[in-house]
Parts: C-alpha cells; structure tokens; sequence
C-alpha cells in the first residue's frame, strides 16, 4: 500500500493495518496506530510513580516499566511496519504475559525459585526461536494461551475480594478488554468496507488506547490483591473523583 507521501522505512515487511500509510509523515506509516500509544504510557507512568512512592514489591515496578517498554515498542512498530520491530513488539509482549502469570501464582508456589527460573528460560527460549521463525498464527495462539492460563486465578482473586471499588476495577478490565477485541477484530475483519467509508473509525488506534487503560486496570487490581495478602490496608481511592488508584497503610511496628 503506497499511500500519500513518500515513505521513510522502505516497503512494509510486516503486518499491514487498516490505517493508510504514511498520510501525515513520511517518518510515521500509521500515524494514529502510532500516537495511540501514548495514553498507555502515560498510564503506566502513574501505575510507577504509584507503586515507587508507596514502596510496593519490585515486581509491580517491573511490570509498569514493561507495559511502557511495550507502549513504546508498539510506536515503533507502527511507524515503521518493518518486521524486525514487530519481533521487537511481540517478544515482550510473551514476557509481559509471563511476568502477569508469575504475579499471579507465586503466592501460593511452593518451590520459590523454580518457578522464576522456568520462566526466566522458557522466555529467553521464546525470544531465540521468535526470532528464527516468522510466527503469524502460531504467535495468537501461543499468545491467547498464556492469556487463558492467566484467567481462573485472576477470577479467584475477584471472588475473594470483598472491596466493592476493587471489584469494579476486574470489571473494567473484563469490559476494556471486550471492548478493545471489538475493536480488533472489526478493523481486521471489516478493513475493505471501512477503506470506503469517509471517516475511518481507527479501530486498531482504539484498541490500543483501550489496552492501555485495560492494562492500568488489571496493575491496579493486582496491587490491590496482593497489598491486602500482605496485610497493608489497601483502599481505591479516587484522584479528582474519577481516576482509581490503591492507597495502602503498611503496619508501623516492621
Ligand atoms: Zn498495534
């Protein structure tokens, strides 16, 4: 698709989007699946300063930063639509995915330190053969697997909270998430008759900034679980009435 102006990066070698490329820059190929980005670095930004000043655990920090490194991995990859980035973009995703399920589990893990290693290597392994082999529909597969896997504890979590404002936080991590495979799913699905339209509704930009905020919603929930494993008096407060945050009380007497 050679579209408008002259493209920086050279012919698209990776996946191609419904958005037209290179309208507004010759530097940015998809300009909205680029800056559509940012609300999500922005919230990972918050989740960070949140999780620095109050002292959570390292992991939460680790996963702020790695929501961010995604953001922004996915800038590039938009701009560019070189399949190089798109390796860039999906390999860390698989490690998000992998930090998500070690949060999730390694309260209740016996062994400490097997299960960090396992999944130390089976992500480095991910990253070698990623790397070797285009993937395609193996990627969304192995991708909406590690997802699955992820849900019955997620959903345990949610059964075992009593906090009204932490529910509605899975809430709407369930309802960004639909929402944002909507979102897609429409733009892939019905990319040649929204090319017609006169306004392309930019479903792939929406759903990136709908993951963003799925993602603060999902961080935020997680740190509210494990404030209240570790007895640290969490409650979701509200900055400006609107924007949810944990606020937790850690006993003096440590
Ligand atoms: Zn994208």
């Amino acid at each position: 698709m050679e579209d408008g102006l002259s493209s920086f990066w050279g012919p698209v070698t990776s996946t191609d989007w419904c958005e037209k490329n290179y309208v507004y820059s010759s530097y940015i190929a998809e300009f909205f699946n680029t800056i559509s980005n940012v609300p999500g670095i922005l919230l990972a930004l918050i989740g960070l300063v949140n999780a620095l000043r109050q002292r959570f655990e390292k992991r939460f920090s680790v996963l702020h930063i790695s929501n961010m490194i995604l953001a922004i991995g996915s800038m590039i990859y938009h701009s560019t639509l070189q399949h190089v980035q798109q390796q860039g973009d999906e390999t860390p995703m698989v490690w998000e995915m992998l930090l998500y399920f070690y949060i999730l589990y390694s309260p209740d893990w016996h062994y400490r330190s097997t299960m960090p290693t396992f999944l130390f290597f089976y992500g480095a392994l991910y990253a070698v053969v990623h790397a070797l082999f285009r993937f395609g529909f193996g990627f969304k597969v192995h991708y909406i697997i590690l997802c699955l896997l992820c849900i019955p504890r997620m959903y345990k979590y949610y059964i075992y909270t009593k906090d009204v404002s932490a529910k509605r936080l899975a809430k709407l991590y369930v309802a960004t998430l639909l929402l944002a495979s909507i979102c897609w799913l429409s733009d892939r699905v019905f990319c040649k008759e929204i090319s017609h339209w006169h306004f392309n509704p930019q479903g792939h930009a929406l759903w990136h900034i709908l993951m963003g905020f799925n993602s603060y919603f999902a961080n935020t929930f997680l740190m509210f679980c494990r404030a209240q494993q570790r007895e640290w008096n969490p409650k979701v407060v509200y900055f400006l009435g609107v924007f949810p945050y944990v606020k937790i009380q850690k006993p003096k007497s440590h």
